[in-house]
């Protein structure tokens, strides 16, 4: 059984005053049985670790290396150090905004995974590659090339996340979704094998909020959501928690 995974991906946003919400939120949820997960910016990794109870706490990217000249770069082993437990790896906006390829992604995937961290992976398709009907195949270049082989369900997590979703309040439709994360979990079986390839949980991403999650949750091979927006506030937030909280005492 896959236990279920709620994730806030914070984006850009937030300072210390942020944090009272992250408090507010751990103390809501404090007996979840799902996994939660803030993803501040770096700036607040350590200080969020120190007052989020269960919710962990994690990072939005990572380099490649270790250490070395990399200015401005954060590794994966500095994300640990302050008291991260995973890394989104592979956003769209990281791809768009840094030229990020999926070979890029699968070296940071190796890093996180030798600094002990749980890797996010994220793929999805733009609207022009959905209009001309490559979703799978993009889909599919995308995990083959970005997720390592020695992926596992402990190790990594893939969020499926269209780019024409995220921030704009459109989402798939149920079938849409459903369709995507049945084809995920049949590669991710074929390459890794049933056992990982079962285990490796599916988030969907992509204008999720308290008004659509429980339809979202209802969908076969959806473990959760990867949510930007409506993650920054506990008041929006907590209703997605809560949603999530429900369908894992249906499944
Ligand atoms: C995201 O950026 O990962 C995301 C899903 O954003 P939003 O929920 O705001 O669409």
């Amino acid at each position: 059984m896959r236990r279920k995974l709620a994730a806030g991906n914070w984006k850009m946003n937030g300072g210390n005053a942020e944090l009272d919400g992250l408090r507010t939120l751990s103390q809501i949820h404090s007996g979840a049985a799902i996994d939660i997960l803030i993803c501040p910016p770096f700036t607040l990794i350590a200080a969020a670790a120190e007052c989020a109870g269960s919710i962990a706490i994690g990072g939005q990217n990572c380099h490649s290396d270790a250490s070395g000249a990399h200015t401005g770069d954060i590794s994966a082993q500095m994300l640990a150090d302050v008291g991260a437990s995973a890394v989104i790896l592979g956003h769209s906006e990281r791809r768009a905004d840094h030229s990020e390829t999926s070979e890029d992604v699968r070296a940071k995937a190796h890093a996180a995974h030798a600094a002990g961290l749980i890797t996010i992976i994220c793929v999805g398709e733009s609207l022009d590659q959905r209009e001309a009907q490559n979703t799978l195949d993009i889909i599919g270049g995308q995990l083959s090339t970005s997720v390592p082989d020695t992926a596992t369900g402990e190790n990594t997590v893939i969020a499926y996340e269209p780019c024409w979703a995220i921030g704009t309040g459109l989402t798939p439709t149920t079938d849409q979704i459903g369709d995507v994360h049945d084809f995920i979990r049949t590669r991710l079986e074929k390459r890794l094998g049933t056992g990982a390839g079962r285990s490796i949980r599916l988030l969907y991403g992509g204008s999720v909020k308290a008004a659509n999650a429980a339809e979202i949750f209802a969908v076969s091979n959806v473990d959760g959501a990867l949510v930007g927006g409506a993650s920054l506030k506990s008041d929006d937030f907590s209703p997605i928690i809560s949603a999530l909280e429900a369908a894992a005492n249906v499944s």
